[in-house]
């Protein structure tokens, strides 16, 4: 029996730059992974091609095929669908075969509830982490600027408890490198191996 793949999760709060990363991630030659492909209800932007950016369909499609059971996850995203076609995931994964998912968060909710032994992997911007230094600092922002990063920093911070790891999206390259080598030692955990080494030991 093949081993199933590993589902590996990107997501990460809105204008991260987890589609830039994901783009580096495919177009290098040394990644494993399959792209999920998403459906989206959204108008096609210049450049882009329906089964391969996404496959666009209509709300009335897209409606239907929640009906039937067929999303993974799915979430409404500044007024349109997007969601993850399950069949192509779960035939992908049964073949042993790494799936690669770019979602927003809401959609990475659903699916770790789903797929609990994925690879949830959180991007933050790099100015989470400066924050402290530029709010703490000779900062010449308002008190109502200040409250708002705030804000907004404490409910991405909270949205991140959800994940196995936090990148810093501080420049692609380096986030490539550092989510290519999450997913590298992930294959070797020992619950993901050791079935193997039973079975082994059991047909000795
Ligand atoms: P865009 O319209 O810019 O291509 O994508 C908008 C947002 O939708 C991005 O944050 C992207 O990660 C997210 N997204 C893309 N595909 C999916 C999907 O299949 N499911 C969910 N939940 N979000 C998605």
């Amino acid at each position: 029996m093949t081993e199933r793949g590993l589902l590996i999760v990107l997501s990460g709060p809105s204008g991260v730059g987890k589609g830039t990363v994901r783009k580096a991630i495919f177009e290098s030659d040394d990644n494993d992974f399959q792209y999920s492909i998403s459906m989206t209800t959204r108008q096609m932007r210049p450049g882009e091609v329906d089964g391969v950016d996404y496959f666009f369909r209509s709300k009335e499609e897209f409606e239907e095929l929640i009906a039937k059971g067929e999303m993974l996850e799915y979430a409404e995203y500044v007024g349109n669908y997007y969601g993850t076609p399950l069949s192509y995931v779960e035939e992908t994964l049964a073949q042993g075969k790494d799936v690669f998912l770019e979602i927003e968060v809401q959609g990475a909710k659903q699916v770790k509830e789903k797929v609990p032994e994925g690879v949830y992997i959180f991007l933050t911007p790099p100015d989470l982490e400066e924050l402290r230094s530029r709010i703490v600092g000779r900062g010449t922002d308002s008190i109502e600027v200040i409250d708002e990063r705030m804000r907004v920093a404490k409910e991405e911070i909270e949205m991140m408890a959800l994940y196995d790891y936090a990148i810093v999206n501080d420049e692609v390259p380096k986030a490539v490198k550092r989510i290519k080598e999450i997913i590298a030692s992930e294959h070797f955990r020992v619950e993901r191996v050791i079935n193997k080494y039973r079975k082994m030991i059991e047909e000795l």
